[in-house]
Parts: C-alpha cells; sequence; structure tokens
C-alpha cells in the first residue's frame, strides 16, 4: 500500500479558511477543476469559499476538503468562522430573529447573545404609554461588543 503524502508545507499558513484553502490549493499545484473533481465540490462553491463567502464546513466537507488538500481535517477548522447573521442576508430570518428576541426580553431574559456576534446583550424594558394613555413596554437591547442595537 503506498504511503500517504502529507507534503510539507514550506511557507507559514494564512490565518483565514480563504486565503488557506487558496494558498494550499497552490502549493499543491491544484486547478479549482481538480479540487473539485476531488471534492464534488462544484467550481462555483469552491470560489465561494476562497472569496470568503463559506467560512466554515460541515465536518464531511471539511474531510473532503482537506483530504483533496493533503492536509489534516484540523488545518482547515482552526481558521473557521461559524458565520453571524446579516441583516440584509436574509431579511425574513432577521426579522423573526428581532421578534424572538423582543418576546424572550419581554418576558424577562436578559442573559441573550447578540445575533451578530455572538456576545451578551444589555437587555431592558422600557415602560411607555399609548395613545390612550395604557402602558405599553419596549424591548431594548445593545451589544457591547458590535454595533447591534434592538429598539
Ligand atoms: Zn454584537
Amino acid at each position: 500500500m503506498e504511503k500517504q503524502n502529507f507534503w510539507k508545507i514550506s511557507e507559514p499558513l494564512e490565518t483565514t479558511l480563504c486565503r488557506r484553502v487558496s494558498q494550499l490549493r497552490r502549493l499543491r499545484n491544484l486547478t479549482l477543476e481538480e479540487v473539485s473533481e476531488r471534492t464534488n465540490f462544484t467550481v462555483a462553491r469552491l470560489e465561494d469559499i476562497e472569496a470568503g463567502l463559506e467560512t466554515w464546513l460541515s465536518a464531511t466537507d471539511r474531510q473532503k476538503l482537506a483530504r483533496a488538500l493533503t492536509v489534516d481535517p484540523p488545518v482547515l477548522q482552526e481558521v473557521e468562522v461559524k458565520p453571524r447573521l446579516e441583516p440584509s442576508a436574509d431579511p425574513k430570518r432577521w426579522q423573526a430573529i428581532l421578534d424572538d428576541l423582543t418576546e424572550s426580553i419581554l418576558l424577562g431574559a436578559r442573559e441573550l447573545s447578540c445575533p451578530q456576534c455572538g456576545n451578551t446583550l444589555r437587555c431592558r424594558v422600557q415602560e411607555g404609554l399609548d395613545i390612550n394613555e395604557n402602558p405599553i413596554f419596549f424591548a431594548k437591547a445593545f451589544c457591547q461588543k458590535c454595533p447591534f442595537t434592538l429598539k
């Protein structure tokens, strides 16, 4: 049986998934088409990964891509970033997340995590009066680490 050849990497590895994948592909002298054949990913998907649009991989996909690039899966995993939702990426889902946060805050939750960066949100309920002078409650939250606010 042929010994698996995990070639030495001759330069410091890039620190983001997109740049590391593209770097490894170059070091291995592989075209996008060749990686596509080895992984069964489409070339378009590989381009997305190298453009930084896909920032993390499922365990199965990671294994396929790592094998294609002849590295161990953790070499990819260590630079993966779990996506945080951008409002413009999926407005419907974003609104659902905001509604859910609002409801949780009004129900008394105070330890919620920011949908954009994952850090703890500062949450509070603000009281007000509607036009008929009935008390109404507003959920407010802001993130201490990123520009996210709920108001
Ligand atoms: Zn945040």
